[in-house]
């Protein structure tokens, strides 16, 4: 056996031990060799590694009422965390994620980007100050994931077409004069139905529309966010839905987006989505008619979608957050439009996570490099 082919079984053996101990709350040590039909002293040499790099604790045991105690092997799942930082027009989230998935900490407060140096030093200590609240210490971030409304190319280092927000197509060469921590720039989209995907534990391969802000789309095939050549699949936002119909913010009109973005919900609750969906719910007769006339547009956009793509469909957004409680309205006006008789609505589903999917993608993309790189 050639020395590399050592140093990768070696490898392929550590990133076993850790994931099996990742997902479990606690385990002992013969349990793990059981469980990866591994001797025990290889076993014991991983968990030394793992130990010497700070990544779990042997000080736990389990209860056992004969003989002695095994010792209870666990994650430290702060040994390492990443921040997703989502930026829209006027908000920015920040979110920080443990090793194991876990939202430690969240923040959403009204921010206005600009293309300024007064902006990003602002920005900047924003992020610094959300790390210290959560009292974690800064050698501890992998990283920062910054989503925002808009494409990005070159490997997370430039902002193409972002007409939603103001934002320099060289922030990331910019903002590393104020940031001091490692980053990189995700479209909100696909962050977002990268984080539902992994979350939900989605297996198949998945559609994911996103209804926010903005309007956009993430494809997923075997677990995988499909960027198309240039970065822009799935900006299902610029599909026409109405020709000649209202202006969008890319200059066009009658795409998509202004009909199903929050604001075409929120033109009279004041840019407040959670306030539309109580009115909503109490029975509120203007926002039911704005409402029905949503979902009557999101039904011809899903159908559209649905003709293309022959995946399940997964409603997600902060618009997607709400939508539980009427897919079955929704699934009503989809099933008229259906192109196929035999076809069924099955495929429309919502989504599982409902709060900051783009900011908890954008630290996602952080925690499951480190994962898979043990
Ligand atoms: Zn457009």
């Amino acid at each position: 056996m050639s020395k590399t082919d050592t140093i990768n079984i070696k490898k392929i053996n550590r990133s076993r031990v850790f994931q099996l101990i990742s997902s479990c709350d606690k385990i002992s040590k013969q349990d793990i060799a059981n469980e990866l039909s591994m001797s025990l002293p290889t076993v014991t040499q991983n968990l030394n590694e793992l130990l010497e790099m700070g990544l779990i604790s042997n000080n736990g045991s389990f209860v056992s009422t004969v003989g002695r105690r095994a010792r209870a092997i666990s994650l430290i799942s702060d040994a390492r965390v990443a921040v997703g930082l989502d930026i829209t027009r006027n908000h920015i989230a920040l979110v920080i994620l443990d090793l194991k998935g876990n939202i430690i900490h969240s923040v959403r407060k009204r921010m206005q980007t600009a293309i300024s140096t007064v902006f990003y030093k602002k920005l900047a200590d924003e992020i610094y100050a959300f790390i210290d609240e959560a009292n974690i210490n800064r050698d501890k971030v992998l990283g920062v994931g910054i989503t925002v409304p808009g494409i990005v190319y070159e490997n997370g280092t430039k902002i193409g077409e972002a007409a939603s927000i103001h934002m320099a197509p060289d922030f990331y060469d910019i903002f590393h004069d104020y940031l001091d921590i490692p980053f990189i720039l995700l479209n909100d989209a696909k962050a977002s139905g990268f984080a539902e995907a992994h979350f939900s534990g989605y297996t198949s391969n998945m559609l994911y529309l996103f209804l926010s802000n903005t309007v956009g789309g993430c494809i997923l095939i075997d677990g995988k966010v499909q960027t198309g050549n240039t970065c822009r699949s799935a900006e299902f936002g610029h599909m026409t839905l109405f020709p000649h119909g209202m202006r969008c913010h890319c200059g066009r009109y009658g795409c998509a987006d202004p009909y199903l973005c929050a604001g075409f919900l929120t033109q009279y609750s004041n840019d407040n989505l959670s306030l539309f969906f109580n009115e909503l719910e109490n029975g509120n007769p203007e926002y039911v008619k704005i409402f029905e006339n949503y979902l009557q547009n999101l039904s011809i956009m899903i159908n559209n979608i649905h003709v293309c793509f022959d995946y399940d469909i997964v409603l997600g957004g902060y618009i997607g957050g709400y939508m539980g409680k009427y897919l079955d309205q929704l699934k009503s006006l989809v099933a008229e439009r259906l192109t196929f008789a035999s076809d069924n609505t099955d495929f429309i589903k919502s989504c599982t996570l409902k709060l900051e999917s783009s900011a908890v993608g954008g630290a996602l993309h952080y925690t499951q490099a480190f994962n898979s790189s043990i």
